[in-house]
């Protein structure tokens, strides 16, 4: 998709500090972190959110939380316990329409989220 941050990250066209990445799936560490740990992982599929996925997606989007589950580990917050957000559209914040899960730990996580 042109013009699309995170589709130019996947591809390699802009930089980022990329933590993981497979034929479906890049990992990278949030620009702005909110946590200690805040990455960002997308699917290579360009999908604006949640909003317009479809039954054809349900293997991605579970292959991601497979690899949120492999990242908490890798970086030592899967026992002290994270938190993995989806914001979809404006009233929730979401600011990079390509669908993204914030894997975030390393703090103790409030809830409710604000
Ligand atoms: P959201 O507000 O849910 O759409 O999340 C977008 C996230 O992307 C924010 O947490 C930003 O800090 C992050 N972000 C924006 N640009 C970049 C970038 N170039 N590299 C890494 N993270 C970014
Ligand atoms: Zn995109």
């Amino acid at each position: 998709m042109e013009n699309c941050l995170f589709c130019k990250i996947a591809e390699k066209k802009l930089s980022a500090e990329i933590v993981y990445e497979d034929e479906d799936i890049v990992a990278f560490k949030d620009i702005n972190p909110q946590a200690p740990i805040h990455i960002l992982i997308i699917p290579r599929k360009h999908i604006s959110s949640l909003n317009e996925i479809n039954e054809e997606d349900i293997p991605i989007l579970g292959k991601t939380q497979l690899v949120a589950k492999e990242l908490a580990k890798k970086f030592g917050i899967d026992t002290q316990g994270y938190r993995l957000v989806l914001n979809t559209n404006f009233g929730a914040g979401q600011s990079i329409y390509h669908i993204h899960y914030h894997l975030l730990g390393g703090r103790f996580l409030k809830w409710p989220p604000g």
